[in-house]
């Protein structure tokens, strides 16, 4: 992959860095302003990164070392991975959602996430060795991300500035609690992270730690909430930026209410566990990573199934079945 950096204003620049897996890509986003450079989100932790965030600030007279502060949209690692790096060789000053910092110190609990992880997975259907898998998949994954100190939290309803610049940020939870996305009223450039991408929707997954997250719920609410924006392009964390907002909010709330009529179809044949129900729904012949991911999609749509009372839960001793009552 070549060096790309890309301007999208004046003093502000996109920079594709790679990823070894899925999108194969991730955007971050860097503001030039007058004491340093800002940088939206990070990259995941992996050398290449390191190397062509560096050679893309190059191509423009600037390193590494001038950026001051690191804002970040939510906590995956393809966002936020080297951000305790770029800490340690620039000083930079950490930004995250008051909700981001609450999330990081729940999953510096390695013990309280293997355990939480197994007890949901083994009631909604997941084999032992499946769920295993998972944890390893889990452990291996926090390589991924140089753990780091948040030093400040972002606020709603204030407005940052970076030079002549400001920005404000947008809470979108619902790809994970934590998301926000970073909008520049005066030049309409919205920085959606994962909330709107242009070619795919953000998985949703629960919460592990706060079981009364309703993701699905949160997402839609979030999607309407930066509806009607003035915003005169989108600039996404993956995937090409694009002009108009509002018909892609729409195509993704098509996709997301095709998604539950299919699931609700599904539970048609009797009581099912999310697990099966996800195989119906997605097929059985998935890597095993998307085997979750699939669980996860169908169990957020179970949960607001239930609470529009199309189907019942029956919590057996061991697993939580679906029917449609
Ligand atoms: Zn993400």
């Amino acid at each position: 992959m070549q060096t790309l950096i890309k301007p999208i204003a004046d003093n502000f620049y996109r920079i594709t860095l790679p990823m070894p897996f899925r999108l194969r890509h991730v955007h971050v986003y860097i503001v030039i302003h007058d004491s340093g450079i800002a940088l939206f989100d990070t990259g995941i932790n992996m050398a290449d990164t390191f190397t062509k965030l560096g050679e893309s600030l190059h191509a423009i007279g600037r390193s590494v070392t001038d950026i001051d502060r690191i804002y970040i949209t939510h906590y995956h690692a393809d966002h936020c991975g080297i951000a305790g790096g770029i800490k340690k060789a620039s000083g930079a000053i950490i930004h995250t959602s008051a909700i981001g910092k609450m999330i990081r110190q729940h999953h510096n609990n390695h013990d309280a996430v293997a355990s939480h992880v197994t007890s949901f997975y083994l009631r909604h259907g997941l084999s032992a060795d499946v769920i295993n898998h998972l944890l390893k998949l889990i452990r291996n994954f926090r390589r991924a991300t140089i753990p780091y100190d948040i030093d400040r939290c972002l606020s709603a309803g204030n407005l940052y500035t970076l030079g002549d610049r400001s920005f404000e940020i947008l809470p979108t939870p619902g790809h994970t609690r934590d998301h926000i996305c970073y909008y520049f009223r005066d030049e309409g450039i919205l920085l959606s992270g994962d909330h709107v991408l242009p070619d795919i929707t953000p998985n949703l997954s629960p919460d592990l730690f706060n079981p009364d997250f309703r993701p699905l719920k949160s997402f839609l609410h979030a999607l309407d909430g930066v509806k009607g924006l003035p915003v005169a392009r989108v600039w996404p964390a993956h995937g090409d930026a694009f002009a108009d907002l509002d018909a892609r909010i729409e195509e993704i709330k098509a996709h997301h209410q095709e998604r539950s009529e299919a699931i609700l179809h599904a539970l048609g044949s009797g009581p099912q566990n999310a697990f099966q129900l996800s195989m119906t729904v997605f097929g059985t012949d998935l890597p095993e990573f998307d085997k979750i991911l699939a669980l996860n999609e169908t169990y957020v749509h179970l949960v607001e199934l239930k609470r529009e009372g199309k189907i019942e839960e029956a919590n057996g001793e061991k697993q939580v079945l679906y029917t449609t009552g």
